[in-house]
């Protein structure tokens, strides 16, 4: 498994398992198959309601807490720096773990205006050696300088949708400017109509490798750290053989291709 270290030095799996849209029972089930399969890094939320599936499953594996890498993030509703601290604890509480690896504002929620005080208690929170890092998600450009402008701690990664038609050319490169890692969300596109495209079926046919791993081989080969989601065993093995093969730049500049700047989630500017 390759492996991204942050600016903080933490060393975080590059490919991980993403339980979005997963109730907490199956979600049980599909981080065990993950762990089973070879992932070490999981992605959940408050938001989704699966914590405690997600704690069940890492606490039932019996791998040892410091091969795992968790992520959760701190839903809209909890901004500020009192409620932070409160939802940390609730989170922890429900995955059952005492340390976390990386801790994430969801949204910027801009017209909340508390994006910054939020940060300012994940830096309280890292500071305690609770979280080995800390991060955001869905965050521009301007609302990452803002941050950088008014607190201490820089980012260890920026979560934003990104995958071959939104593939975020600017952000990314803010990111590599300022040390912050780029992961992507939805980086399958959520399977629609995106794995069905010629270009990627082409391509995958030469490797013998399906639509989805081409795809995943995009992200890894430009040093995104991917957190593909599946309930289905046969996926979720699929999506984790993408080590195995390299496209070539001329492969790559066909998928660079597809960008249309094509949204599948909200805008976080809105
Ligand atoms: P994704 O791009 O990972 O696509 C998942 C869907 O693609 C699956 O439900 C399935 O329908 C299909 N799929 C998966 N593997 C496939 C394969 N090998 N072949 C064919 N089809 C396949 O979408 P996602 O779940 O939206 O994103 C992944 C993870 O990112 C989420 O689970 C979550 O952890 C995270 N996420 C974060 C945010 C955020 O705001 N921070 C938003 C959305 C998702």
């Amino acid at each position: 498994m390759n492996v991204i270290t942050l600016n903080n030095n933490v060393r975080m799996p590059q490919l991980g398992f993403g339980v979005w849209q997963v109730a907490d029972d199956e979600a049980e089930k599909a981080v065990t198959t993950a762990l089973e399969c070879g992932y070490r890094s999981i992605d959940t939320a408050k938001l989704y309601r699966n914590e405690k599936g997600v704690g069940r499953a890492l606490r039932a594996s019996g791998i040892p807490r410091e091969e795992l890498f968790v992520t959760t993030k701190l839903w809209n509703d909890d901004h500020g720096y009192d409620k932070t601290m409160r939802a940390f604890d609730a989170s922890m509480r429900r995955l059952g773990l005492e340390t976390l690896d990386l801790y994430l504002i969801h949204w910027p929620a801009p017209r909340q205006g508390k994006y910054v005080e939020t940060w300012k208690a994940l830096e309280m929170l890292y500071v305690d050696k609770r979280v080995k890092a800390i991060g955001v998600s869905n965050f521009t450009v301007a609302n990452l300088e803002l941050l950088l402008a008014e607190t201490e701690v820089i980012p260890a990664l920026n979560q934003i949708e990104l995958h071959p038609q939104l593939a975020q050319r600017e952000l990314r490169g803010f990111h590599a400017h300022r040390g912050i890692a780029t992961e992507a969300w939805s980086p399958l596109g959520q399977g629609k109509g995106l794995l069905d495209l010629p270009v990627l079926t082409d391509i995958g046919a030469k490797y013998g490798k399906t639509a989805a791993q081409v795809v995943l081989r995009w992200h890894i080969q430009l040093g995104n750290i991917v957190i593909p989601k599946s309930v289905t065993p046969s996926r979720i093995k699929e999506n984790i053989e993408v080590f195995d093969f390299e496209l070539s730049p001329d492969d790559m500049a066909a998928i660079n291709g597809l960008d249309e700047g094509r949204r599948l989630g909200p805008d976080p500017v809105v």
